[in-house]
């Protein structure tokens, strides 16, 4: 059994990733200064004499003696984190100084959630771990970007200079239950609005394309990765390389719950990138990791929880 701290625990990845540690038989702290999270989330786990919640903001210190770290605190949906682009960096590069110094002092092992967001809108298709990117420093995504980016540069130098024991993975666009149902990103909207036979909101034409991976398949690789010798210290993309435009996903979801929606176009917010797909050849090979949940399976079991969500606020 392992002590586990999960900082973004709260949050629809850190939640899940809570839940399956403690299934796994380990004792997990939740930390979260739940900004973008809900208690609803981790609930269901409060039972559970082996887990324990504390609010705390990331961009503070914090002490505690655990064996490994997942770092996970940071909003993710561009709603979010444009909300207060100065949190979100302090957030990414506070949290990951402050999460480094941490695991430095106890000698735990760190594993950071970055994001395929450091490849920005890339020229590079599918994207492999080599490829350094191509972000717009001062545009709106910025500061998830390049929070992301600097964390990645801390993760690095802290084990260089340090001997910190890190994993960086980055994480492809990732759905399931417990996405925050305000929170703008794409499936959870379309699935919303499939049901409630509104309007499909499709920014641009609907030709950009996202790979979308399914909860579970995420938090296996973010296991396999933190069991990886020390000598393996990633970066690792993690994503499911099925690759969908956004107009074949509206389609998709408006055929699945058997909605009445039409497609509704907007202008398309700048610098969203117009591809996005991981080469997973690294994953595969290091930490003998692959995605086993197809879009319809995955979007299958989004949509119920959904409907029961939508069922029980009437
Ligand atoms: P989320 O917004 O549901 O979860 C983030 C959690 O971090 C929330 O519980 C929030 O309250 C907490 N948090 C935010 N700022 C904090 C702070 N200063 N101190 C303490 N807690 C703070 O998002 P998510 O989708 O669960 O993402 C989790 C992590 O995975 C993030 O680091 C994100 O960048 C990364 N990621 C997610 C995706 C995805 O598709 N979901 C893709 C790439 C990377
Ligand atoms: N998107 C959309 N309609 C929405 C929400 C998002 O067409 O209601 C598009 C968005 O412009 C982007 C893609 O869907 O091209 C994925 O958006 P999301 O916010 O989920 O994630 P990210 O852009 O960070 O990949």
């Amino acid at each position: 059994m392992k002590r586990i701290l999960v900082t973004g625990g709260a949050g629809f990845l850190g939640s899940h990733l809570c839940e399956r540690l403690l299934n796994d038989g380990h004792e997990v702290i939740s930390l979260d200064n739940y900004f973008t999270g809900q208690k609803r989330n981790i609930v269901h786990l409060m039972d559970n004499r082996y887990f324990e919640v504390i609010r705390h903001d990331v961009t503070m210190p914090f002490f505690i003696e655990v064996d490994e770290i997942y770092n996970l605190a940071c909003p993710a949906s561009p709603v979010h984190y444009q909300y207060n682009g100065i949190k979100t960096v302090k957030t990414s590069v506070m949290g990951a100084i402050n999460m480094l110094g941490l695991a430095k002092r106890i000698k735990a092992k760190v594993l950071q959630s970055s994001t395929s967001e450091v490849y920005g809108d890339p020229q590079v298709h599918p994207q492999t771990e080599s490829y350094w990117g191509h972000v717009n420093p001062i545009g709106i995504r910025s500061c998830y970007d390049e929070g992301k980016r600097v964390a990645e540069t801390l993760f690095m130098n802290y084990h260089h200079q340090n001997d910190v024991r890190i994993k960086i993975i980055r994480i492809f666009n990732t759905y399931g239950p417990r996405m925050h149902p305000n929170d703008g990103r794409v499936v959870s909207n379309f699935i919303i609005q499939a049901l409630k036979n509104q309007n499909i909101t499709i920014f641009g034409d609907g030709s950009q394309t996202r790979s979308f991976q399914y909860v579970d398949d995420l938090v296996n690789g973010m296991i396999k990765m933190m069991a990886t010798g020390d000598d393996f210290v990633g970066p690792v993309n993690i994503g499911n390389p099925g690759e969908f435009t956004i107009k074949e996903l509206a389609e998709n979801i408006i055929e699945m719950t058997g909605s009445k929606s039409k497609l509704e176009f907007h202008p398309l917010p700048s610098d969203d990138p117009l591809q996005r797909k991981p080469d997973i050849t690294l994953a595969k090979e290091k930490l003998n990791w692959e995605p086993a949940i197809n879009l319809e399976e995955g979007l299958s079991k989004t949509i119920t929880f959904f409907d029961k969500l939508l069922k029980e606020n009437g």
